[in-house]
C-alpha cells in the first residue's frame, strides 16, 4: 500500500472514472480511500439541534483502493510505485513513469 495522505490519485474505474483528487484520509485497514472532491454521496440528516437544520448534505465517500492509481506530481501521469532504499536506509517511492522520487 504506497498510497498516501496528500497524494493526488487517478480514479480508473468506477463511476468517477478519470477524475483526480488529493487524498484526504486513508482508512486504517487501507482498503478504502477518501478522495477529495471525487465519489460524493447524499447523505440525509435529521435535525439534531435547533441551530442545525437537518437536509440534504453533500459529501466525499471513500473509495476502494483498487479503483485508484497514484498520479505521480512530476510527470502528471497515472503512475505505478517503486519503493527503493536509499544509502541510508530510508525509504523512497519512485514513479515508474518518469523514475523521479515522489
Ligand atoms: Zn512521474
Amino acid at each position: 500500500m504506497k498510497i498516501k495522505k496528500n497524494d493526488t490519485v487517478y480514479v480508473i474505474s468506477g463511476k468517477e472514472k478519470g477524475k483526480t483528487g488529493k487524498v484526504l484520509q486513508v482508512s486504517k485497514d487501507k482498503n478504502r480511500v477518501l478522495v477529495q472532491g471525487v465519489n460524493f454521496v447524499k447523505k440525509h440528516t435529521r435535525q439534531t439541534r435547533q441551530d442545525k437544520p437537518g437536509g440534504i448534505l453533500q459529501k466525499e465517500s471513500p473509495l476502494h483502493i483498487s479503483n485508484l492509481m497514484f498520479q505521480c506530481p512530476r510527470c502528471s501521469k497515472p503512475s505505478k510505485l517503486a519503493a527503493k532504499f536509499l544509502d541510508d536506509g530510508s525509504k523512497v517511492r519512485i514513479c515508474n513513469s518518469c523514475e523521479e522520487m515522489v
